[in-house]
């Protein structure tokens, strides 16, 4: 496996391979990898000749307050778990390369970014854009794979390569959880026993909406008080948003009568986690 770190080699490197005719695959990610970015690097050695995985904390999609400086980094357990599934290139470069000094050109998608994730983290998804494009137009893989877990994003990314003709197919993959339903995550690491036994009544409350619909309950707004209550039972857990969306718009639905995601967000302390569920209305 092979490692690059600047802007440079990663172009050359797309460039050769493209020559050859290899389909070229490709796994963003902020490092500190488990088992959810294990599934992802898996769905792209399956469908792609190459694999690329990109290890970069991303600074500016992290917002002043936020836990930029205590993310976690493991750049050597990263790479030992990419070189064990068969990853052909870890793309690891320095901030500085991705951003020099005098960068300012920056990609906002707009509506789909207003709620949730955006009105919680004013910013992130203005860095997603921006490094999502950069990592695009310099590994120039065929496919980019996401996952479900972070639902929001999913559907920006994919509305993102379609409005900038990068000439990337996003692949979504469903989101890894531990036993209790836990959806893993890096920042899962951060939290104190007494918090991780906690933080499962996320995945509860959406199970418990989701059940709800799959009962015969339509209104939006009896749903969304059904995931409050079930939080509710859970002192240390303080929600940030619950919501019943269109999966494609992301706009509030007030009744189910088609598909529909339910999105949460709690905080626990300094940790924020999020989760998600599609729901289908024949279900
Ligand atoms: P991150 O390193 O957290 O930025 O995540 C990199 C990619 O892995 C994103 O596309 C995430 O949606 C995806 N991912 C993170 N956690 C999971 C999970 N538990 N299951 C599936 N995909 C995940």
């Amino acid at each position: 496996m092979q490692t690059i770190r600047t802007a440079k080699a990663m172009r050359a490197w797309s460039a050769a391979h493209h020559c050859e005719g290899v389909t070229i695959g490709l796994v963003p990610t902020m490092g500190a990898l488990h088992a959810g970015h294990r599934a992802l690097i898996r769905a792209a050695r399956l469908s792609c000749d190459a694999v690329v995985v990109s290890l970069f904390v991303n600074p500016t999609q992290f917002g002043p307050t936020e836990d930029f400086s205590r993310y976690p980094r493991k750049l050597k357990a990263d790479a030992a778990l990419c070189a064990k599934e068969g990853v052909d290139l870890l793309f690891a470069p320095p901030v500085s390369e991705v951003y020099p000094d005098g960068f300012q050109t920056t990609v906002s998608v707009t509506k789909l970014a207003r709620r949730w994730e955006g009105e919680f983290r004013p910013g992130h998804f203005e860095g997603v854009a921006t490094i999502v494009t950069k990592l695009c137009s310099l590994v120039r893989p065929q496919i980019a794979f996401f996952g479900q877990k972070d639902f929001q994003q999913s559907v920006l990314v994919r509305r993102l390569v379609e409005d900038l003709n990068l000439g990337t197919r996003v692949v979504v993959c469903p989101t890894v959880r531990d036993d209790d339903g836990l959806a893993l995550s890096s920042r899962n690491q951060s939290l104190t026993p007494t918090q991780r036994r906690a933080v499962p009544v996320l995945y509860a409350a959406l199970r418990a909406g989701q059940a709800a619909v799959r009962a015969g309950i339509r209104s939006a707004t009896r749903i969304r008080r059904l995931m409050r209550d079930k939080i509710a039972t859970e002192p240390l857990a303080r929600v940030e948003y619950l919501s019943v969306c269109d999966p494609r718009t992301l706009e509030p639905l007030s009744r189910i009568t088609r598909d529909a995601v339910l999105l949460g967000a709690i905080r626990l302390g300094h940790v924020r986690l999020i989760d998600n569920l599609l729901v289908r209305r024949d279900h």
